[in-house]
């Protein structure tokens, strides 16, 4: 069962709410969103909970959990969720552009790729520190030296970064640098590591697993959402399939259905979801179309040397040429680039 308290609602109250539940025989866990102050309850609840509940002071709403993503659904919540970072509105009617390199691979390579980004209409840069890899022998990112040329990038060009976090003892380092925390494909399902992004302050973009399906996806999201981050961003990213021509299969009915199912924020990456830069532009035109509130697009200076996933990276010129292709997509469906 969930309780939702206001936001305002002081500590005194929410320990003698707690004290009571306890009373119950019930356990008690709180967290805090900016929009409400939610009490996950459970235990066993007898006959007369009804009367138990109504019993209770300063509780605006109570949920019985029917839904394995709850928090994340559109049952909880019928409107989108809409929410700000460094000035993009994320949900909202313009279809946000995520854009740079896999990796962060050097401060001067870093910042003239944001520029040129930024020229094409970027709205919030990318770049790894930390990099999962599926080698242990391969480059595993510039760590902090990383983030710091990321925060250089955002005061240069003004622009919120996202950068992933790999394990819960990075946490705090990279939540310090970045404006979005970003969990990949291969940590979906590290639920302690979902806790503790629960618990910044700081929004979270939750790529699709290589394997998952779309509920699980929004149950790995529902993690975050039950420990009081509200700011979730959904990002469709493919998943493995048999066919091996593309590097990953981009599943963009996921789009629509997580759409329907959620009120979060739906992106795509068609550059992991395809392997195959010539398939970026198409696929960001596609994912528009099917309703996609975001695009996720690495951009390489120079592919052929790229550290990573240079043959799914797009040259800064043939970002731009495709933003202008995307932004009559855009229109057509009454949507903004
Ligand atoms: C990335 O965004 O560079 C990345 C590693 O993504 P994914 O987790 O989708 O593979
Ligand atoms: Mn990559």
């Amino acid at each position: 069962m969930i309780m939702v308290m206001s936001p305002g609602v002081t500590e005194k109250e929410i320990e003698e709410v707690e004290k009571q539940l306890k009373g119950f025989g019930w356990s008690v866990h709180r967290s805090r969103g900016e929009k409400s102050f939610i009490l996950r309850v459970s235990g066993e609840y007898g006959d007369d909970v009804g009367t138990a509940i109504r019993s209770i002071p300063y509780i605006d709403k109570v949920i019985n959990v029917s839904h394995p993503f709850e928090l994340a659904s559109r049952a909880y919540q019928p409107e989108k969720t809409v929410f700000e970072v460094g000035g993009v509105e994320i949900g909202g009617r313009k279809v946000v552009v995520i854009a740079g390199p896999c990796a962060v691979e050097g401060r001067g390579s870093y910042l003239l790729t944001a520029e040129a980004v930024k020229r094409g209409g970027a709205d919030v840069l990318r770049g790894g520190a930390y990099k999962p890899r599926s080698s242990p022998y391969s480059f595993q990112g510039l760590q902090e030296e990383g983030l710091k040329i990321l925060a250089e990038a955002r005061s240069m060009t003004g622009l919120p970064v996202v950068t992933e976090v790999l394990d819960r003892r990075s946490v705090e380092i990279v939540a310090a640098y970045a404006d979005i925390l970003q969990v990949g494909s291969r940590n979906m399902q590290n639920f302690v590591l979902l806790k503790e992004l629960g618990q910044v302050g700081k929004p979270v973009l939750i790529k699709r697993g290589l394997s998952a399906t779309i509920e699980e996806w929004l149950m790995a999201a529902e993690y975050i959402l039950s420990e009081g981050n509200e700011k979730v961003i959904l990002c469709e990213r493919g998943i493995r399939t048999f066919e091996t021509y593309t590097r990953n299969t981009l599943d963009l009915s996921a789009v629509p259905i997580a759409r329907e199912l959620s009120h979060l924020p739906v992106f795509v990456d068609p550059s992991h979801g395809t392997g195959r830069w010539r398939c970026v532009s198409p696929m960001c035109m596609a994912a528009i179309a099917a309703g996609a509130d975001g695009l996720l697009v690495e951009v390489h200076s120079s592919p052929k040397e790229a550290l990573c996933d240079g043959p799914q990276s797009l040259l800064p010129g043939k970002f731009s040429q495709m933003m202008d292709s995307l932004k009559k997509v855009a229109e057509i469906i009454g949507r903004n680039l």
